[in-house]
């Protein structure tokens, strides 16, 4: 007879409510166990002190307890997730193997694999959508292909949206269905164990805290459109690291913006349709990981930077333009940033460094707590004009006007530039153009407390104008460099 006995894989999807997998598990079957795997394969790529690990480990934690007190527990293993979940699944004689679907290329040959195992022992293994609202091709064009302009995705997404798209995957409603497991299988390994230093998160992990922040960000929805883009207050939610953990779901936000109309929600709505759109472009074409979404980009002719001088100045803040050092030095000691100066300070690699995107990309894989590849990809493709619908090439943020708009009383720079703290707002955009005199009174000597800008942004941006302008039909001409 049939096993009626099921296991649920949690992955990046680090919540017991409005979970699509283990809501079907417990739906079709008497016990359901569940499983989390610290996977040799993923953690061995990562630095020491990844931030991202500990906001894991954390929230695997809240997430064991959350299902011991409903009866239940988290089975924790450790090493490869590929060889481990078919291993637990023929131990547990269970009938099928539940998980929410990953659209991230490795991701999708792991499971390829797993669910080959899985089929050679006879058991079933069932995915399901859950980390986005419409899964690859859902949104299609009229004719029936996949989008790669982000406005007609987004009104076919809005057109086609319906009440069972964003509704809770409730896990609630089969109590004493969830499978208890020995103390010892549920021991979750210290960060340490583990190989990972701990560190301050700078969001709070966990499904519990996701709440609240989410909460929070209810009665400032409502200004989001007009604040969102200023880095000095609290414009935005702050859960996209929540979002990439699945401490929250997806399902929740909507249901949020749809229940609170109006401009606020509308905007933050569309950030959230690109987030599913990015997915979708990383599903389909996959290629992105390592080549530009046009192919006529892959011959972009980049800056060498043989000795790492401009690369290591952006890393660490020390390009001389203030907004951009101080949304990497944010970065490097806390691992966000925003929405805003991702997009500045991936232009300002690309289109005033001439560096490659992809260094970029790197940087951020390492710092972001977010960290998500289709958003990041998604982003870096946009900011460097190689993306579907992205910046157009001859389109390159002036550094200093961005800092006068978005910072205007430079509120935000100083709280990450110390050097500057004493510099008044009007001068803050552009030290360099500091009288000795004024240099003198705000304690900062250009060029020795805070560094002359690495590039002039006239140069540069003819520098960039022709790099692109070579590349055979993009058909725009460019003045000749000096
Ligand atoms: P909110 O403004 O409150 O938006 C709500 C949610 O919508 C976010 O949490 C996020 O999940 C989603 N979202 C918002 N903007 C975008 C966008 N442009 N693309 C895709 N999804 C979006 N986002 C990541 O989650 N991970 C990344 O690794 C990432 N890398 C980026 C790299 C670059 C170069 C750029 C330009 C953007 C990147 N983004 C990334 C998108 C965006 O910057 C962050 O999602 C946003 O800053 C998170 O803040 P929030 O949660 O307060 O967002």
């Amino acid at each position: 007879m049939r096993s009626s006995a099921a296991l649920v894989w949690f992955r990046r999807d680090l919540r017991d409510d409005d979970h699509a997998a283990l809501a079907a598990a417990l739906a079709a079957h008497e016990q359901v166990h569940c499983v989390f795997v610290f996977d040799s394969a993923i953690l061995g790529q990562l630095a020491p002190d990844n931030r991202r690990v500990g906001f894991l480990h954390a929230s695997v934690v809240e997430l064991g307890d959350a299902l011991a007190a409903r009866g239940g527990a988290l089975r924790i293993l450790r090493g490869s997730a590929e060889e481990e979940i078919p291993k637990l699944a023929h131990v547990l004689g269970v009938a099928a193997v539940y998980a929410n679907r990953d659209y991230e290329p490795a991701a999708i040959r792991r499971d390829a694999a797993v669910a080959e195992a899985l089929a050679a022992c006879g058991i079933d293994w069932r995915t399901r959508k859950d980390q986005v609202v419409f899964e690859l091709d859902e949104v299609r064009t009229r004719g029936g292909t996949a989008f790669s302009v982000f406005t007609p995705y987004k009104r076919a997404w809005l057109e086609k949206l319906a009440p069972e798209d964003h509704a809770s995957r409730d896990t609630r409603v089969h109590p004493g269905r969830l499978a208890p497991a020995e103390p010892a299988q549920a021991v979750v390994p210290t960060l340490a164990e583990l190989g990972f230093k701990p560190a301050d998160c700078a969001i709070e992990p966990g499904m519990a805290a996701g709440a609240r922040r989410l909460s929070a960000f209810v009665p400032r929805l409502r200004d989001y459109a007009a604040r969102r883009d200023f880095p000095a207050i609290d414009g935005t939610s702050g859960l996209s690291a929540h979002l990439r953990f699945g401490t929250v779901s997806i399902r929740a936000l909507v249901r949020l913006a749809l229940a609170t109309p109006g401009e606020g929600s509308a905007a933050w709505l569309s950030e959230l349709v690109w987030r599913d759109f990015y997915q979708a472009i990383l599903a389909w074409r996959p290629h992105v990981v390592t080549c530009a979404f046009k192919p006529q980009f892959d011959a972009l002719v980049w800056e060498p930077d043989a000795d790492g001088v401009y690369y290591r100045a952006w890393c660490e803040g020390r390009t001389g333009y203030p907004l951009v050092d101080a949304a990497m030095r944010e970065l490097a000691a806390s691992g966000l940033m925003h929405n805003r100066l991702r997009m500045l300070v991936a232009s300002f690699l690309v289109k005033h460094l001439g560096l490659d995107w992809r260094r970029g990309e790197a940087w951020f894989a390492a710092q972001l707590l977010d960290h998500d590849l289709a958003a990041n990809n998604g982003g870096w493709q946009w900011s460097a004009s190689t993306g579907c619908d992205a910046q157009p090439w001859f389109r390159i943020f002036n550094p200093v006007t961005q800092s006068r708009k978005f910072d205007p009383e430079g509120v935000y720079m100083r709280r990450w530039l110390p050097e500057l703290a004493r510099v008044p707002a009007a001068l803050i955009h552009e030290p360099w153009r500091m009288a000795p005199l004024e240099q003198q009174a705000a304690g900062c000597v250009a060029g020795r407390d805070y560094p002359s800008p690495v590039v002039n942004h006239d140069e540069a941006r003819r520098c960039t104008l022709a790099r692109y302008g070579a590349l055979k039909g993009e058909g725009r001409t460019v003045a000749p460099l000096k």
